[in-house]
């Protein structure tokens, strides 16, 4: 049976898992902190997302914790309603769209793994130093244990899979020069707090523009059975490409003083914003980054770190996939399903043109089906997300 390293016990690593063991691959998650806590605020997951999740037998939990959301609304700084859009499963998706606690999925994703795969398959305080591989033996990977004097522990695979987050041991090993992420000049403060629901609870809202937003949307179901809202913030403030604060963490503390004064008029019949913020106990800060795409995401048994946990946009029966499918060579089409990534530089190997936000199929021999998003955008080929589908 293949053995697969996943490194990172995220939401991208323990989904991974979990299509992994259900597609018959032996699997392995190493999470380099001792003890995996929930932590972060609010996340969306839209609907392609939702439809894997279901299919790994989540609904019931997630509906327990989330929200079905409804509605996305975009305001203006003085509340005039500018747009309205319905989500999910009343924008006519098969699958809704959940506003959920990161911390909570994530711990929903974990118990998933350890009572479908085994407690034993996750091996916290396991961070990835280093590996080696060879086209015959798979990789051999290195992990140091910080509870144990920085012990080195080494294991072999068939396949590692980088699911190291935004600073991805991973992903430095093979571009040691890339440095840190961009900041993009935006910096946000994040907070969650339990408060009256507005506009029926289950909406998202976002207010203002890039140089002052407010992105306000409840976030757990427990709250919404006895009548409240866990209502997720988010505060956004240009404050230059060139400002020092720019260090990137996800779990820095964030100062009301730097941000509240700025939303004072900001108090509508539905909401008051700044009342929001200050009655928020903890907040956290941290700036808008990103990475650019890199020239190759596999080589040889190690694969690209999978960017998001939400995989593809378009449903894969649509007749534009098909019609990409159908146009591959047969080298892509037999690609096993680990193989995703590697069936994607075929493609554009063979010179295949993909516009924005195609899907690449793969793999119809073990009636499982691996999907790659590209997005072509400035001529450069981004792997968006990765996926397995059985
Ligand atoms: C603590 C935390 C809080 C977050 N809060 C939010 C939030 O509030 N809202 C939001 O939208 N997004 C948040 N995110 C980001 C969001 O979870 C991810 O961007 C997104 O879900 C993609 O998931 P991922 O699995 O690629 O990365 P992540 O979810 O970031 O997971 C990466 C995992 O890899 C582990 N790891 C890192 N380095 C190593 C290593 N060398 N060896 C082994 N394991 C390693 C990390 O500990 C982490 O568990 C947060 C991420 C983290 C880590």
């Amino acid at each position: 049976m293949t053995q697969a390293l996943i490194v990172g016990g995220g939401i991208g690593g323990l989904t991974t898992a979990l299509w992994f063991h259900r597609v018959g691959v032996a699997v392995t998650v190493f999470e380099a902190v001792p003890e995996v806590k929930p932590l972060g605020v609010g996340i969306n997951l839209l609907p392609h997302s939702t439809k894997v999740l279901h299919q790994l037998g989540l609904q019931n939990r997630l509906e327990a914790t989330a929200i079905l959301t409804r509605e996305l609304r975009y305001h203006s700084k003085d509340g005039k309603t500018i747009w309205v859009e319905p989500r999910g499963r009343f924008a006519g998706y098969q699958t809704p769209q959940y506003s959920i606690h990161r911390g909570r999925l994530q711990m929903l994703l974990l118990d998933a793994v350890k009572n479908t795969i085994g407690a034993q398959q996750v091996l916290t305080d396991h961070r990835f130093v280093g590996c080696e591989q060879s086209e015959t033996c798979g990789v051999v990977a290195h992990f140091a244990r910080s509870q144990a004097g920085e012990e080195q522990v080494s294991v072999r695979g068939d396949v590692l899979i980088g699911a190291d987050g935004l600073h991805s041991a991973v992903r430095a090993l093979f571009y040691p020069h890339e440095g840190l992420p961009q900041f993009s000049g935006q910096m946000l403060w994040r907070g969650a707090v339990e408060t009256e629901p507005f506009l029926g609870g289950d909406t998202i809202v976002m207010m203002g523009t890039n140089d002052l937003k407010a992105v306000i949307y409840p976030i757990s179901q427990e709250s919404a059975v006895r009548g409240r809202s866990l209502v997720n913030w988010v505060a956004e403030r240009r404050i230059g490409k060139d400002n020092p604060r720019a260090k990137e963490s996800w779990n820095k503390q964030g100062h009301k003083a730097d941000f509240v004064s700025y939303f004072h008029h900001w108090r509508f019949s539905w909401i008051d914003v700044p009342k929001l913020f200050t009655e928020t106990d903890e907040v956290v800060e941290f700036p808008m980054v990103d990475r650019d795409p890199v020239a190759q995401w596999s080589t040889n048994a190690v694969r690209a770190p999978v960017v998001k946990c939400t995989p593809v946009s378009r449903k894969p029966n649509s007749k534009r996939s098909l019609k990409h499918t159908s146009a591959w060579p047969d080298s892509i089409v037999r690609q096993s399903t680990a193989d995703a990534a590697v069936g994607y530089q075929v493609a554009i190997q063979n010179g295949l043109n993909f516009a924005d936000t195609q899907l690449a199929i793969g793999d119809s021999a073990q009636e499982t089906v691996s999907l790659v998003h590209l997005s072509t955008s400035n001529r450069s080929v981004v792997v968006l997300h990765v996926y397995l589908a059985g």
